[in-house]
């Protein structure tokens, strides 16, 4: 199967008579008929669905095919994309290690890495865009576990070097985790450059029509866990009567403790409900990726346009897919058929314009999400991005005039109509 036939009809297999759309178990637990098997279960000697928390056949399904979307070996449904970045790192790192990051990435994670993994004694080292790999290489620290980026930021869309900090990860013997939310599967698929552990923010284009919350991270399978850097992997689990996930689970080793000990610990588990809407989304979304990346383009070409007029009322423009620097060679080469439906740009006037520009669309709402079918407007400087000092803005490259325009799948002429509406109004 294509990519764009598995995002149909990957995974779940209906037999004779049973329901053609993946059916929503809405169970919390499931029956044996004696405690020997369910005891199996437990110990992790039998495969099987015991309690929701950990496994449920509906999200199981979906896992199934997100781990078949990004070629990975199997992959593990959380809550939120905020739950995943989490996961990601907490599976491999305890107080008194390191991990290296890219600043520009989403600012939830910013967050998540700086205030609340920090105060559980993590440290981080953060790298600006465009670091090169004698910098990246410096970065590193015998204690340091892993090196975390976002394929194409929130917002900034920088495209992360996904191929220059894998060969650093693996000169350090870490693995590389990438968030490939924004690029989705359809348009990026990190393990082909060397990732070797992917997270989405399933919230995003994988459900695209703002309903559910969720995240996802998929295991490549491809990383050799190192015996002293990673003793949670490679040494007895005693809350598993002593299971060595290496040993029993070899390839599969990193996703399953991700499964039997945070998902059993913490439970960021995401529900059954919200897995058939992440599911509905994943059918059709190398259909949307196509419109929302060709709508995208449109607008941005427009309003680059706008930007070079002397009476033009944009200062600039960010879409990857038409930058002629760095970032759009980077474009070129990890998301040759296009980015995703997000640019970026600034209003002249500052924040004062961005704000009146905003307040005049009509189609395109003001709202705190990205990645919808509908088409949206978000000032992360005053919103996603406000506990940042200007310093940290900068370093992220959010500065306070950048409007987030995410294009929707809506005709184009309309939406064409209705920037030019705003901008008349500015
Ligand atoms: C939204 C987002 C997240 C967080 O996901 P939630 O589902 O909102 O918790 C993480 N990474 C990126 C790139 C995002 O855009």
């Amino acid at each position: 199967m294509n990519i764009k036939t598995k995002c149909v009809q990957g995974e779940y297999q209906p037999g004779n008579g049973d329901p053609r759309v993946v059916p929503i178990v809405q169970s919390t637990t499931y029956k044996y008929s004696s405690a020997g098997e369910m005891g199996d279960l437990f110990d992790l000697k039998a495969e099987g669905f015991f309690y929701t928390r950990l496994a449920n056949p509906t999200v199981d399904w979906v896992e199934k095919k997100i781990a078949a979307l990004e070629g990975g070996i199997a992959a593990v449904m959380t809550s939120s994309g905020q739950s995943a970045s989490m996961y990601s790192i907490l599976n491999i790192c305890k107080a008194g290690d390191h991990v290296v990051s890219a600043s520009a990435i989403y600012g939830g994670t910013y967050n998540l890495f700086n205030k609340t993994i920090r105060e559980m004694g993590i440290d981080f080292t953060f790298l600006a865009p465009g670091a090169t790999e004698e910098e990246i290489n410096a970065a590193f620290k015998p204690n340091t576990k892993c090196v975390f980026g976002e394929t194409l930021a929130n917002p900034s869309l920088d495209v992360f070097d996904i191929e220059l900090y894998a060969k650093c990860a693996h000169a350090h013997n870490v693995p590389l985790i990438v968030d490939n939310t924004f690029a989705t599967p359809i348009n990026c698929r990190p393990f082909e450059f060397g990732a070797d552990i992917v997270t989405h923010s399933t919230t995003k284009y994988m459900d695209g029509h703002a309903c559910a919350l969720g995240g996802v991270v998929v295991d490549s399978g491809n990383f050799t866990w190192d015996k002293d850097k990673y003793p949670g992997l490679t040494t007895p689990d005693e809350t598993y009567h002593g299971v060595v996930y290496t040993e029993t689970f070899g390839k599969a080793a990193y996703i399953t403790k991700m499964r039997t000990h945070l998902m059993r610990d913490i439970g960021a588990m995401q529900s059954p409900q919200n897995a058939f809407y992440t599911n509905l989304g994943l059918e059709t979304l190398a259909l949307r990726m196509e419109r929302h990346c060709s709508n995208a383009m449109t607008i941005a070409k427009f309003l680059k346009a706008e930007s070079e007029k002397p009476d033009g009322k944009i200062s600039w423009v960010n879409y990857p897919d038409i930058d002629e620097g760095k970032n759009g060679e980077l474009c070129k080469k990890y998301l040759p058929n296009g980015s995703c439906g997000v640019i970026s740009f600034g209003v002249k006037g500052g924040k004062e314009g961005a704000v009146k520009f905003m307040e005049n669309l009509k189609l395109a709402a003001l709202v705190v999400h990205v990645a919808d079918i509908r088409t949206c407007v978000l000032h992360p400087a005053t919103t996603t991005h406000r506990q940042l000092s200007d310093a940290e803005l900068e370093k992220a490259g959010v500065p306070a005039d950048l409007i987030r325009m995410s294009v929707g799948i809506e005709d184009i002429d309309d939406l064409l109509d209705d920037i030019k509406n705003a901008l008349a109004n500015v």
